[in-house]
């Protein structure tokens, strides 16, 4: 087995981006996965959305997501260019819908702390957001209309990043890694499922939601948990029942495709592996979604899927190095992977180059305590 410069365990988003844009680089590379573009990567309706996405508490990884927003068009535009393949990119923009009072008080709230922050946001009355989306209920109260939010097919991103990685010489093992073999404090290598023995100096973990199932790492090392999500797909039908945005409500999300499929997510479930879609997951899903577009109902059911989001302690990835030399965690995005792939992976792809992590995720470091809440 040849020695490479640095080895990739994980083609989800995270993986292939590291593994393409280091490869770009010069390094030469090898990803392990047993089933390439099989994870959380493939479920993810793919809504880029760092503003409608804040969570209070989380300003460092919100700098993070638009610092990696602003990179997605060029990013997009490289990435369809080498591999010759559509990612359905665009830039739709989002709407936070309120469909009752209730509803208005928050987003109020949320538009405040919008503008503190300096967020590219405007508030819209009921007939203003009926405006932007017509196919809205009559008893849409108002929203928030996001313009620079945007969308992108995971499953599409996924073929264009393994076309690219192909096209720039990454190599491919379908096995599972079953062991980081650790000598004297150092990465020497990884073992795969099949007893294979790969030799490397340099380990990149991208195994997402079980990043911290791989052996050879001492007990709870990489502190990383599935929390589990089901979306469900519409099939193209009536287009005026449709958004044409991506729209957010307090407990449900829409993000309609260039076709007319229309994505509606998501569950976020403490419920380890179990990976059975529900009926409950299904209905509430529904009812919340035609809460807001009654239209919803005349269109076909496609199809439910379930995937598992790396969740961290403080919902922040891990990036960087780790106290075994050689060892780099690329994990942990949780919510935000695909919105999260062209930061992590030039800033990966830097610290692989040069031995240092970029000022930018240095906050993100797996040896930190807990993040800073600010
Ligand atoms: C329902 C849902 C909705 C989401 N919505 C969005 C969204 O709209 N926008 C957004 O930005 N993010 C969203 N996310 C989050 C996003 O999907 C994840 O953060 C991201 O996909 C993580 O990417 P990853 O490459 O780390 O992991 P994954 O895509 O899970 O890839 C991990 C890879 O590691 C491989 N692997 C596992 N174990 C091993 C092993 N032992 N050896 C070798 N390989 C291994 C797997 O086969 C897999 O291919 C959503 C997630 C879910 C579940």
């Amino acid at each position: 087995m040849p020695h490479d410069d640095v080895v990739v365990v994980g083609a989800g988003a995270i993986g292939l981006g590291i593994a393409w844009r280091s490869a770009t680089r010069g390094a030469s590379v090898t990803v392990v996965d047993p089933a390439p573009g099989s994870g959380a990567s493939s479920v993810a309706p793919g809504m880029l959305a760092p503003v409608t996405e804040f969570h209070h508490g989380e300003y460092e990884l919100f700098e993070l997501n638009l610092v990696s927003s602003k990179m997605f068009p060029a990013w997009i535009a490289e990435l369809e260019s080498v591999s010759g393949m559509s990612t359905g990119y665009r830039r739709c923009g989002t709407v936070m819908a309120a469909r009752d009072a209730d509803d208005m008080i928050s987003l109020r709230e949320t538009f405040a702390f919008q503008q503190r922050l300096g967020m590219r946001s405007e508030m819209a009355r009921s007939a203003e957001v009926r405006g932007i989306e017509p196919a809205l209920g009559p008893n849409t109260r108002g929203g928030i209309h996001v313009p620079g939010d945007h969308q992108v097919e995971p499953v599409a991103l996924l073929a264009a990043l393994l076309s690219a990685c192909e096209d720039r010489g990454v190599r491919f093992v379908r096995s599972g890694v079953s062991g980081i073999l650790v000598e004297r404090g150092k990465v020497a290598g990884l073992s795969t499922a099949e007893g294979e023995r790969i030799t490397c100096d340099r380990v990149v973990l991208a195994a997402g939601a079980r990043s911290g199932m791989i052996g050879g790492l001492p007990p709870g090392f990489v502190k990383v948990r599935p929390v589990k999500g089901q979306v469900v797909e519409l099939l193209p039908g009536d287009e005026s029942v449709c958004p044409t945005h991506n729209v957010r409500g307090l407990d449900v999300y829409l993000v309609p495709r260039q076709d007319g499929r229309l994505v509606v997510g998501a569950t976020v479930e403490e419920k380890g592996w179990d990976p059975h879609p529900t009926a409950g997951a299904v209905h509430d899903l529904l009812r919340y979604a035609y809460e807001l577009f009654p239209g919803v109902t005349e269109m076909r059911f496609g199809e439910v899927r379930v995937g598992f989001r790396p969740g961290t302690p403080d919902n922040a990835p891990l990036l960087g190095p780790t106290d075994i030399e050689g060892l780099i965690l690329a994990t942990g995005h949780y919510r935000n992977g695909i919105l999260l792939t062209p930061v992590t992976a030039d800033r990966i792809a830097t610290l692989l180059e040069t031995g240092s992590s970029p000022e930018d995720i240095t906050a993100f470091s797996p040896t930190r305590k807990t993040m800073k809440r600010s």
